[in-house]
């Protein structure tokens, strides 16, 4: 039997919710998402995950996405201050792993800055559960010595990856990009550039873990943004994909 202590009142917890499916949900996050007073879930966390809450907890959605008028980083701040101030557990639940493309620095700081006890729980991120579903490993002892992961952004109108490299891509690497954005093509004349063959293995996996999922499998010069599938999308390139 394992033991996992309940959220703990005035504490604030920033947890992984994983991909989608709550299967995939760490024996603590669970508990956690159970337990909690208040929970404040991001857009891309899915309904299954939210529908373990306790039924008293407290649910605000603060995805930047989910149609109301758009909640600032600083409001999701005074939201987790106010609520653990009062003596609630809060949860701020992010798809994936909460360090990972999660803008977790800025909420870190703050509850650094006004002394507020947390912690942090894992999830599976995106990329890794991509990985299983494709059954490909992202390392390969032959093939995929490292692993990047990047997200794309667009800047002075043009699709670009942060961080960027400076010189040739290294070899024998797996990329993972998260938010690549709409424009593939320009993402994919983008990465051609900056060195990887046209040729390279490139999978994009829409909604990944959830039922809807959609797979598509490329190489960089034929990706289009087509076929790949409603977001969230994920793209995977390298030897190994
Ligand atoms: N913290 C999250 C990433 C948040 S950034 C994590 O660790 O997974 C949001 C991006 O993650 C999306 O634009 C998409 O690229 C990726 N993503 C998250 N969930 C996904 C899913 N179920 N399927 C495909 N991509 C996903």
């Amino acid at each position: 039997m394992i033991s996992i202590p309940d959220a703990e009142p005035g504490y604030v917890y920033l947890v992984g919710a994983g991909p989608g499916d709550p299967a995939l949900l760490t024996l603590r996050a669970a508990h956690l998402i159970k337990t909690a007073d208040v929970i404040l879930p991001d857009d891309l966390v899915s309904d299954e995950v939210l529908g373990i809450a306790s039924p008293t907890a407290i649910v605000i959605p603060v995805g930047k996405r989910c149609g109301q008028p758009r909640i600032t980083q600083a409001g999701i701040h005074d939201l987790m201050l106010e609520h653990a101030s009062a003596g609630n557990s809060v949860i701020r639940l992010k798809s994936g792993d909460p360090l990972v493309f999660g803008r977790a620095a800025e909420e870190i700081t703050f509850l650094r800055e006004h002394s507020l006890p947390f912690e942090i729980v894992p999830g599976i991120t995106a990329a890794f559960a991509v990985a299983a579903t494709l059954q490909t490993p992202l390392t390969d002892r032959t093939r995929a010595s490292k692993l990047i992961l990047a997200t794309a952004h667009h800047a002075a109108g043009k699709l670009s990856l942060t961080p960027s490299w400076s010189g040739a891509f290294p070899d024998e690497a797996t990329l993972v990009i998260y938010m690549p954005g709409r424009d593939f093509e320009a993402l994919a004349q983008d990465l051609i550039a900056s060195g990887i063959a046209p040729t390279t293995s490139c999978v994009a996996v829409s909604r990944a873990s959830t039922p809807e999922e959609h797979i598509h499998i490329t190489t960089l010069a034929e990706l289009s943004s087509t076929n790949v599938g409603p977001a969230p999308v994920i793209l995977l390139i390298g030897p190994s994909a």
